[in-house]
């Protein structure tokens, strides 16, 4: 593995309250002027960041355990990445490849065929955000079978336009108002091992059970020849870091197969090296017919993808996928350079290094502390998921607690789930051993302090 450069100290300095004056300033003119339904849950604001760090407009530097929702895998000013951008910026910003294309997409696609698991002839289309990219992976999965339904679960999060808030399972704060919803959306129980009820012996109820639950559902309450699409996420993400029991998805994907019905993966949080591999469905073999890929994959800059079969997206016909953005020039530079750093990085190694030293220190924690109910995660995405002492009971006030006790001490860290009792930890898979055990200490630190 090539060593990683830092451009920033990778250091932990706190040198004001925080939020600082500055940060603190920059959110009075904030509420003048910008719209109150975008929130941001760490209120410090950024001047630079890079590795494992962001220093903020007060000279505070925090380690930085959110990574811009896992966008950032390569660091936030990766300087290959950095390179990349400025050689294609000084050529051209934009063409449009719907008007005159370049070769900078055409590589990504070949990039992605290369990665995406399956060895039948693929094909790619790229758009400017997860939500753009799942919302296309219905269009391309409707169009090519010629049915409507489409099936999503428990906990699911696609995004936050039209369509993609329908497939959207949490009603605050992501679909509160905002309705009505596109039709011929269905929702399946999904596997979710540490809420799941026991078999009548006591036993675990199994991926495969669970998957047998799913497609029951599935069959009874909308047909299986009506159903267009599968949309599952192999890691749930925005809700609560959910990794199903072994055998759930290759269980769906095989009934996929059977019945007609198009597979797709959203990976747009999971995908790129985050959860150890390079898609988290590579974890079970599992090869999905459509894959959506966005946030890791192009090192900040605003790119997503939808890759898969070439029989389903070709039979969309010329002029049906695309907009104005899709593939930009710069985004597509920075993918390029993104991916091979992830290679030479060994990024798929370091993920795995970081589960094994947080989820070592976190199960320790575990076994100490009954609020923590659960454990879980892959790779550089973990969480800590927890209860009312005792019981399963969901406690977001010691999750909300936790999150704030970590900005004090200067760490973000995001929360997530469905029940808002999720700490999740998300690091940039260049984050050093040494900022992560800091930061790991720190919380430690905080969870003895909050359960006290
Ligand atoms: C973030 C996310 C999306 C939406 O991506 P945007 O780029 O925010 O539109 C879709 N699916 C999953 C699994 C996500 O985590």
């Amino acid at each position: 593995m090539t060593s990683i450069e830092y451009r920033l100290p990778q250091v932990r300095r706190v040198v004001t309250e925080l939020p600082g004056p500055n940060s603190a300033a920059l959110t009075q003119r904030r509420k003048a002027v910008i719209g109150a339904g975008v929130a941001s849950s760490v209120p410090v604001y950024a001047a630079d960041a890079d590795g494992g760090v962001i220093v903020d407009v007060d000279g505070n530097s925090l380690i930085d355990l959110g990574s811009g929702i896992a966008v950032t895998s390569v660091g936030a000013s990766n300087p290959a990445v950095v390179a990349a951008v400025q050689e294609q910026v000084a050529h051209f910003t934009h063409t449009c490849f719907m008007v005159t294309p370049y070769e900078g997409y055409i590589a990504v696609a070949e990039k992605l065929a290369e990665l995406t698991p399956g060895d039948f002839d693929k094909r790619t289309v790229l758009f400017n955000s997860g939500a753009e990219a799942v919302e296309n992976a219905v269009k391309i999965a409707r169009h090519a079978t010629g049915r409507d339904a489409v099936v999503v679960f428990d906990h699911a999060y696609h995004g936050r336009t039209n369509l993609t808030m329908a497939l959207t399972a949490k009603a605050m704060p992501y679909k509160a108002g905002f309705g009505p919803f596109a039709p011929e959306v269905y929702r399946a129980p999904m596997s979710y091992p540490f809420r799941e009820g026991l078999n009548k012996d006591g036993s675990a109820i199994t991926g495969a059970q669970a998957a047998a639950r799913a497609i029951s559902m599935i069959e009874k309450q909308i047909g299986a020849d009506h159903v267009a699409a599968i949309v599952i996420e192999p890691v749930q993400g925005e809700g609560g870091f959910i990794v199903p029991a072994d055998g759930f998805l290759p269980a769906l994907s095989e009934w996929a197969t059977a019945n007609g019905v198009v597979f797709v993966a959203d990976e747009v949080q999971a995908g790129f090296c985050r959860t150890g591999d390079w898609f988290a469905v590579d974890h079970e073999g599992v090869v999905p017919d459509l894959i959506t890929m966005a946030k890791g994959i192009a090192g900040g800059m605003p790119l997503a993808a939808v890759t898969g079969r070439a029989d389903l997206i070709d039979a969309v016909h010329a002029g049906g996928l695309g907009g104005t953005y899709g593939g930009n020039p710069v985004a597509c530079a920075a993918a390029l350079a993104s991916m091979s750093q992830m290679d030479e990085l060994d990024l798929r190694g370091r993920a795995k290094h970081i589960e094994e030293m947080v989820t070592t220190r976190l199960r320790t924690l575990a076994d100490e502390f009954d609020i923590i109910g659960d454990v879980r995660g892959r790779g550089g995405m973990l969480a800590i998921e927890f209860v009312e002492s005792g019981s399963i009971e969901p406690n977001p006030a010691v999750t909300k607690a936790v999150s704030s006790a970590m900005l004090a001490e200067g760490i973000i860290i995001l929360t997530c789930g469905t029940y808002g009792n999720v700490v999740r930890l998300l690091p940039s898979l260049v984050i050093s051993d040494e900022l992560l055990t800091e930061a790991l200490d720190v919380l430690e630190a905080v969870i003895r302090k909050v359960a006290a």
